[in-house]
């Protein structure tokens, strides 16, 4: 086995290792989690699957990881696709035909299913039914198929791309907004627990501050200072080696890096810190508007250093003076 298939091993077990599998174990999201734990003990109760579940937020927050703790809590398989690669109704109907009883389907990106594939789902969401046509023409006959009750976890960036058809059929919907600072402290410890490296309170905290208020991004940058420090201080994190990763990885102490920068500079220097419209906010990033508003639009917003008003996006006064601290010593933005 080469040394670069034995990496990706590694990595790919440690990220299992990583993912919560308990509600015990899911930092944050406290009013989610009580929710959960009701609905999950309630099916229980009734020995019928708990109800289907939507999930939207920015990536990286947690969602997958819901669905995979609801099928563990309920001691049920979990089935894994996206919108987009269900293409037909047909792919549709022989995923829902071969679940089995409270298997857990989890559908990412669900707001990217065609519009037919989602009229399949209607029926199998609200009566464990689907409604299959065969033949074409006056021949054509209209048959329906039971199916086995099963839950459906969606998850979504985008809350409001969803047609209200598919978002009424869920009967729990939860938003996962960023965390707090003293939650992603807490998933770095429990991370570093995981890889066994010992992280003290402050130096998690410098972590935490420059990951976005996301979980994924927490551990990314947590592993990156592992790496570091296995490779220059005999696996020890210290405050020089917090500062060489985030020097080489160019993330500043806000968490922005490079392309966040430049879209800040951007509009400051080019467009006299707004207002900008979307579409040239992604021209300064050349990135797609899906990414642009899932991504980076988001914690910039949260973070106050732009604002969103009705005429454009904004640099905000808080964005100017972080600017001006970067550029120091050598050339200043604003005089
Ligand atoms: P999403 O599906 O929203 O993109 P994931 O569920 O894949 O995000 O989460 C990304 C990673 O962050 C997971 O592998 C998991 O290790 C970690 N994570 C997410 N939410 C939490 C949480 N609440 N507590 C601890 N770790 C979390």
């Amino acid at each position: 086995m080469t040394q670069m298939v034995k990496q990706i091993i590694a990595t790919a077990l440690e990220d299992q290792q990583l993912r919560p599998q308990t509600l015990d174990e899911y930092i944050g999201q406290v009013e989610v989690k009580e929710a959960l734990r009701i609905a999950i003990e309630a099916a229980k109760i009734r020995s019928l699957p708990i109800d289907h579940i939507l999930v939207y937020g920015p990536p990286g927050m947690g969602k997958t990881t819901i669905a995979a703790m609801v099928a563990h809590e309920m001691g049920s398989k979990l089935w894994r696709t996206t919108g987009p690669a269900i293409t037909s109704p047909r792919d549709l109907a022989t995923i829902v035909a071969s679940l089995q009883k409270g298997d857990v389907l989890f559908i990412d990106e669900i707001h990217r299913l065609s519009r037919a594939a989602e009229e399949t789902l209607y029926p199998a969401m609200e009566d464990f039914r689907l409604h299959i046509t065969l033949g074409k023409g006056l021949t054509a006959k209209a048959i329906e198929v039971p199916l086995a009750p099963f839950t459906l976890v969606g998850a979504t960036t985008r809350a409001g791309m969803l047609t209200s058809p598919l978002r009424d059929r869920f009967g729990l919907v939860f938003r996962l907004g960023f965390y707090a600072l003293p939650e992603i402290v807490q998933i770095i410890r429990r991370a570093s627990r995981i890889y066994g490296t010992a992280v003290d309170g402050n130096q998690a905290e410098t972590i935490a501050q420059r990951a976005r208020g996301t979980p994924r991004i927490a551990n990314r940058l947590l592993k990156r200072v592992i790496d570091y420090a296995v490779a220059r201080n005999d696996g020890q994190v210290a405050e020089w080696v917090l500062e060489e990763t985030f020097h080489l990885m160019k993330i500043d102490e806000l968490g922005l890096d490079e392309m966040d920068r430049q879209l800040l500079v951007a509009l400051a220097r080019k467009y006299g810190g707004g207002p900008l419209g979307i579409e040239t906010m992604c021209a300064i990033l050349g990135e797609d508007r899906d990414t642009v508003e899932d991504v980076y639009e988001p914690y910039l917003i949260q973070s106050g250093l732009l604002e969103r008003t009705a005429r454009g996006r904004m640099l905000t006064e808080k964005a100017k003076r972080h600017l001006r601290l970067e550029t120091q010593g050598t050339h200043a933005l604003f005089p």
